[in-house]
């Protein structure tokens, strides 16, 4: 089993419990985002086209452990950015296990094998290595030759210690289904304790606009690997029906209040892929954003989004409404041979609005005014902070 059975026991009781109090939106993974300064620079990616006094912004440990106070969600995926890059995170990720919430920290895994004596094996702890498919699928993904055997060699090395791993395949246009589903075989092989997979989401900042899927070409797709998985006992950290959904067998809307996402710039409206304004406080951001201005069909952003980010918390939510079903899916996998459900209209959705630009210029002139309180350098957090270029990956 792929997500261990007290995790899923404690995760569903939450749910039913979120249920009975009449809760419209609440959230399921809180996303923290503690940096996002990297080192690497992979050619989807849309989260590190900052300035470099952006770059250098920490959330210390307290503000991690009071985005986590604030939300209160079970389980917390910590991304970046590159989270290693972050001197307190073990301290942040001992704080949180502490709490009973169950933490994956999404790592490029390049700094692992030097940074795993600072943590410490544990049933509330996983780490989340990036691998987007096989070695020259996923080293292209990240555009650097050997990011893929130093990921492999550091899965290996925190499986020898103990460790639950997991990896996170994201996948683009162009992906063949029989070379994922020798991936997915290989991985498997390794004995991660399971795959956590999804389309790429077409961030506007990206550096490679043209390999991202639309639903159409991400719902074939996943049907074609799922099909050639069928049997194979392939685990997956997602909900069975959030896949039953990338094969394109759930009609499911998107919930992004399900995985809130806190940053250096405060809580991001609407999820962790669109940055459309930012809310001082959790409160804040459920209470006062327009959700129902966000989704396939009501924005073009959101057009061809099949992310679980917005989707997977659409899928608990059904699995507990519709439990029958999800122990069928679970049982025989997703449906691969019959009609997909039909495709959400996007007739009435709303144009397009750009806001990175200004963001930018309002977080910069903010930093830079609060620099004569602070001494005349921009402040940082206690960090490994000096800049990381790219050929710095090893270090
Ligand atoms: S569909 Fe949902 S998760 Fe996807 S970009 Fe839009 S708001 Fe975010």
């Amino acid at each position: 089993m792929a997500v261990p059975l007290m995790q899923a026991v404690r995760v569903g009781r939450y749910v039913v419990k979120q249920h009975l109090l009449g809760r419209k939106r609440y959230p399921l993974v809180l996303m923290l985002e503690p940096l996002f300064r990297c080192n690497l620079a992979c050619a989807g990616c849309g989260k590190i086209d900052y300035p470099a006094q952006i770059l250098n912004q920490r959330l210390s440990l307290q503000e991690c452990l009071d985005a986590d106070a604030e939300a209160d969600a079970p389980v917390i995926a910590i991304a970046g950015g590159e989270p290693l890059l972050h001197k307190e995170m073990p301290e942040i990720v001992k704080g949180l296990t502490a709490r009973k919430k169950y933490v994956y920290l999404c790592t490029n895994g390049l700094l692992l094998e030097k940074k795993l004596d600072d943590y410490e094996p544990n049933p509330f702890f996983s780490w989340d290595i990036h691998l987007d498919g096989d070695k020259a699928m996923h080293d292209s993904s990240v555009c650097q030759e050997g990011v893929y055997e130093r990921a492999v060699s550091a899965i290996r090395a925190a499986k020898e210690r103990g460790f639950r791993v997991s990896i996170n395949c994201t996948l683009f246009d162009g992906a063949q289904p029989e070379r994922v589903a020798r991936f997915f075989d290989e991985v498997m092989a390794l004995g991660v304790d399971g795959v956590m997979t999804a389309p790429g989401y077409a961030y506007e900042r990206a550096p490679d606009q043209e390999h991202f899927l639309n639903r159409q070409k991400t719902k074939q797709l996943f049907r074609d690997i799922f099909r050639l998985g069928k049997g194979k006992k392939w685990r997956f950290t997602q909900s069975p029906l959030f896949l039953n959904f990338l094969a394109g067998n759930e009609n499911y809307h998107c919930t992004p209040w399900g995985k809130p996402l806190r940053t250096v710039f405060g809580w991001q409206r609407p999820c962790y892929l669109l940055g459309e304004g930012y809310a001082k406080t959790f409160k804040e951001l459920m209470d006062d954003t327009a959700w129902e201005q966000y989704g396939t069909g009501a924005y073009e952003k959101c057009a061809d989004c099949m992310v679980h980010s917005g989707y997977e918390s659409t899928a608990v939510m059904d699995a507990v409404k519709r439990p029958w079903h999800i122990a069928k899916v679970a049982l025989f996998g997703p449906e691969t041979e019959k009609p997909m459900v039909p495709e959400i209209s996007l007739e009435n959705q709303r144009p397009a609005e750009y806001k990175y630009e200004a963001q930018v210029a309002e977080q910069v002139t903010l930093l830079e005014s609060r620099k004569p309180a602070r001494g005349p350098r921009v402040r940082v957090h206690k960090t490994e902070d000096k800049p990381v270029e790219i050929a710095d990956a090893a270090d």
